[in-house]
């Protein structure tokens, strides 16, 4: 297990020698022992990245580029079991979760590794005698920080386009699950990546996050997190005008209608919120249900949550694992407190499953009925395992309410009017909607959101515009 920083090819401690431990949040045992970035070591493993733009990699053909990102994906194959081991001890996601996240995170890296070479210019027919064409460029030394939801899988999604772009990053993972990154660092010096054009250096927000996006040598901040961070983000990093691209959080609507296959809709429905123990910035927290089929639904959807096998995430059989930390589960805790309060009706969930072990922080999944749109829980990211049913009498307020949001990630529309499913889709404020099913995320498809869930789009071939500068050339004929 790799717990020291990765700079400049080698791990390394930390400049000021702290070191914490990671726990894992299946039963608070400390895992690790790891290395505790600061900004003396940002600065260290930024310069190397400059140091390695500039150097062989910044030279290397794209195909060449494409064949080592194919490499480290069937390196991360070869490791799958290892790495989902890992990520399922530091994130508490049930170990056939963390299998399929292994397997996308290689997935990704073989489909930009495809892309690399083919992404290019364009030549256009100006006004003027000669040529005109674009380039594409790399934007330089990028800084990604990412969160501790679906940890290898999002820095693969910032890593697969920008060295398939030809640009070195500092990957900052989230401080609680830094070890499949660290991991990953020593996976991609083995299938050849040059020294200096990864580095991963874990570390808290404050005093190490903000050192990589304040760095003048960074080009590009991509981050993945809450909105409150990212709205920081994006203001420190226009000081420099660095390019930012931001995923953020959610509160995403899954708006059912009456004429809803109600079975289908119900199996996929409790998965998209409560996978990942509900810590998913996609999850479809708020069920918008026609009112004509609201008290069958909640029957439905209440009898199907109870059924979630809740308990440790190595055990076979266990489909919700603990919560990431004490915090977050005191935070979700405290939005089911806001909802009894507030009026709406607890119909299951919410409480501490029997026989898990004791310092985890576990939680039933939790359906609350009666609930209306001004409401906390209708309102707020709650990022746990927590749904929310409101009624609705028309498609005229179906719209109204999923848009009646400070974000716009994710959505769902179940119906089998096809009508209705080409104005709905078209007036729901959402980066991503998915009909008759509930998939957020396609590796091909952009994948982003509206308002204040982010900026950019990642995944596809449109993730590859967040980390290519376009050089506009004409050349005269005379
Ligand atoms: P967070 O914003 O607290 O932290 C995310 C990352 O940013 C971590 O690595 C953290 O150390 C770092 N960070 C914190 N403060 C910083 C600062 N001032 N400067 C630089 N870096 C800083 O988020 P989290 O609690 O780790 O993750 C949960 C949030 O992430 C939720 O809101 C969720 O919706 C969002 N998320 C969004 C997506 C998406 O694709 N839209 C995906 C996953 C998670």
């Amino acid at each position: 297990m790799q717990t020291r920083l990765f700079i400049d090819g080698r791990f390394v401690p930390a400049k000021s020698g702290r070191v914490y431990p990671v726990l894992n949040p299946a039963d608070g045992a400390v895992l690790a022992r790891v290395s505790e970035g600061g900004p003396e070591d940002i600065d260290a493993a930024v310069n190397a990245a400059a140091r390695a733009a500039s150097g062989p990699w910044g030279k290397m053909q794209a195909r060449e580029r494409g064949k080592i990102l194919l490499k480290i994906a069937g390196l991360i194959r070869d490791n799958l079991d290892a790495l989902a081991l890992l990520e399922c001890r530091t994130a508490g996601k049930p170990l056939g979760d963390a299998k399929d996240e292994m397997g996308l995170a290689a997935d990704t890296f073989e489909y930009y590794g495809g892309a690399a070479n083919k992404h290019f210019g364009e030549t256009i027919p100006v006004a003027g005698a000669g040529l005109d064409y674009t380039l594409r460029e790399p934007v330089g030394v990028c800084g990604l920080i990412v969160p501790w939801n679906f940890p290898l899988v999002i820095a693969a999604w910032k890593l697969g386009p920008a060295l398939a772009c030809g640009n070195t990053a500092v990957l900052k993972p989230s401080p609680e699950t830094p070890l499949t990154a660290l991991a990953l660092a020593a996976l991609a010096a083995e299938a050849g990546l040059p020294e200096g054009v990864l580095n991963v250096v874990p570390g808290p927000g404050p005093g190490c996050g903000d050192a990589l996006v304040t760095h003048p040598l960074v080009r590009k901040v991509s981050f993945t997190g809450s909105t409150a961070t990212g709205t920081g983000i994006m203001k420190a990093a226009a000081d420099g005008i660095k390019r930012v691209s931001l995923e953020l959080g959610g509160k995403s609507p899954n708006i059912v209608f009456d004429d809803a296959d109600l079975d289908l809709c119900v199996e996929k429905s409790v998965w998209s919120v409560f996978y990942n123990a509900g810590q998913d910035c996609c999850a479809r927290s708020r069920v918008l249900v026609h009112r004509r089929i609201h008290d069958k639904l909640v029957d439905k959807l209440v009898a199907r949550t109870r059924k979630f096998v809740v308990g440790h995430p190595e055990k076979k059989g266990t489909q919700i694992g603990p919560i990431i930390s004490a915090r977050q589960h005191a935070k979700i805790a405290m939005y089911i407190a806001s909802g009894k309060a507030q009026g709406a009706k607890l119909l299951c969930g919410g409480v501490r499953p029997k026989g898990v072990p004791a310092k985890g922080h576990y939680l039933t999944p939790a359906v609350f009925a009666g609930a209306d749109a001004e409401m906390r829980i209708a309102r707020e990211e709650i990022f746990g395992p927590v749904l929310a049913v409101i009624p609705f009498k028309d498609e005229a307020e179906a719209i109204a309410l999923a848009n009646d949001s400070a974000y716009g990630l994710s959505a769902s529309l179940w119906t089998r009017d096809v009508g209705r499913v080409l104005r709905v889709t078209r007036a729901v404020q959402s980066g991503v909607i998915s009909v008759n099913t509930s998939s957020s995320v396609h590796l091909e498809a952009p994948f982003g959101g509206y308002k204040g869930s982010g900026l950019g789009r990642e995944l596809g071939l449109k993730a590859l515009d967040l980390y290519s500068e376009v050089k506009n050339v004409f050349i005269s004929n005379v």
